[in-house]
């Protein structure tokens, strides 16, 4: 096994950490956004009349924006973890050149070299 094979078979592995770290982390905001959602519910925390109400709104605003920002990373590992499927893990899917190992290393989910996610705003 080349160096970057063995580099690239430990990335998949942290693909596959990461996936499930933040599936735990999404069950974490599904189960806040609930609690916030029941909170909101019973007549206390109405916005207007109880100073926790807007607390309340924006705590449920920051762990919506968590969420999505969760969603958004396990779409990308997702799709990460498709390419390692199809054999294409590591290659840029814009150029199709080779992603160095330590761009993927600082971001495994990466599907662009350095140059293609340069010139394509994302
Ligand atoms: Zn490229």
């Amino acid at each position: 096994m080349t160096d970057r094979a063995a580099a690239l078979r430990s990335l998949e592995d942290e693909l596959e950490h990461r996936r499930r770290e933040v599936d735990a982390r999404i069950a974490r905001f599904d189960h806040d956004d609930a609690m916030l959602r029941r909170d909101r519910a019973d007549g206390t925390a109405d916005d207007e009349h109880d100073p926790e109400g807007s607390t309340l709104s924006g705590e449920w605003t920051q762990v919506q924006a968590l969420r999505r920002a969760a969603l958004a990373e396990r779409a990308e590992l997702d799709a990460a973890r498709e390419r390692v499927a199809q054999g294409t893990y590591g290659v840029c899917i814009s150029c199709g050149a080779e992603i160095p190992v330590a761009r993927l290393q600082a971001r495994p989910a990466a599907d662009r070299c350095v140059v293609c996610a340069a010139s394509v705003p994302r």
